[in-house]
């Protein structure tokens, strides 16, 4: 099927996009990559009457690796992020999740900001962003305003961002020295969406676990992250008790079953993706303590 009708729009900057959006309001969709916009509005679940195409619009594809954080703007492609290495220094979890979304050539053109805001329950990103407690920068005809991730996701599809409103840019927080992070997901081919997915990050200081926490791929309705620091206790990596954090994971998701698993099996798959995640992340706190400790 093809699209319905609708009127298209190129700005060339933020002002302009957004003077677009505040125009047409509900009726109107912001385009970025398409890679999950198009096919919706080819099956026609979606019928705008205005599409925002942003993609000339300047300034909006930069990666910037701060202190505090990696600012990725909202023309930057996943697979530019993926191939980062400054971003995959600052912050690795960003090309462990970027590795599992879709095929290369989705990666292409699909955008990271754009996966934030199409707020998939099944996305990567979104994971990604609330783990490392993320922030959304957006403008709207009220000017510009920041909404830090676990604020932003609502629902499956669901944000707290207005129609007249653009996201410029996404900022994923960085992580603690002394943290390892893994990402681990199932999916019935490569490529496809995950059946279960988990983000984890455990961070060792002196020897022992002070943080483990970790968020979740399409077995929660929005981007959740769990701390099972309480569960784990402040014990050596190696004495560090995952079943037990895997249970705390089962408890906690709220999966639902389709055509390609059941809730129960998603909740099985996530529990034990999540005992090896954290198992992994605990690995790697200790080899870049050793290795710090090695420089030192
Ligand atoms: P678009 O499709 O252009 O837009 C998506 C939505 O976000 C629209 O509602 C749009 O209005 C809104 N939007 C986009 N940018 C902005 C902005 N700057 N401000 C405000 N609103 C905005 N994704 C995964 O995470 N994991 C997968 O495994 C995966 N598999 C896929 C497999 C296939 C076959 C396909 C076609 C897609 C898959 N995707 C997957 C989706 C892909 O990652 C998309 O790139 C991403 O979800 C959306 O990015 P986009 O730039 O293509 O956004």
């Amino acid at each position: 099927m093809k699209p319905a009708p609708f009127a298209y729009h190129a700005p060339r900057s933020v002002a302009e996009a957004v003077a677009v959006l505040t125009e047409v309001g509900h009726d109107g969709k912001v385009l970025a990559g398409g890679q999950s916009l198009i096919p919706i509005l080819n099956m026609r679940l979606a019928r705008p009457g205005h599409l925002v195409d942003v993609n000339r619009v300047a300034g909006l594809d930069t990666i910037d690796v701060g202190g505090e954080a990696v600012r990725v703007g909202a023309l930057v492609r996943h697979a530019g992020l993926e191939r980062s290495d400054e971003a995959y220094a600052a912050l690795p979890l960003l090309r462990q999740a970027l590795v599992h979304v879709a095929h290369p050539a989705i990666r292409n053109r699909g955008t990271t900001v754009g996966s934030v805001a199409h707020a998939d329950p099944a996305g990567e990103l979104p994971a990604v962003l609330a783990l490392t407690e993320g922030v959304i920068e957006a403008v709207g005809p009220r000017g510009p305003r920041e909404i830090p991730a676990a604020g932003f996701f609502r629902g499956p599809l669901e944000t707290a961002l207005a129609p007249d409103e653009l996201v410029t840019a996404v900022r994923f927080g960085r992580l603690p020295a002394g943290t390892g992070t893994a990402f681990l997901e199932s999916s019935r081919r490569r490529g496809d969406y995950a059946v279960a997915g988990v983000a984890a990050a455990v961070t060792v200081r002196d020897g022992v676990i002070v943080a483990a926490r970790a968020s979740f791929v399409s077995v929660t309705d929005a981007p959740a992250v769990l701390d099972v620091g309480p569960v784990v206790g402040r014990v050596p990596p190696v004495a560090a008790d995952w079943t037990a954090a895997a249970e705390a994971v089962r408890a906690f998701v709220a999966p639902e079953g389709d055509i390609h698993a059941s809730a129960d099996y998603r909740r099985m798959l996530v529990g034990e993706l999540s005992r090896r995640a954290f198992g992994e992340a605990a690995d790697r706190a200790t080899a870049a303590a050793q290795a710090a400790r090695a420089m030192a």
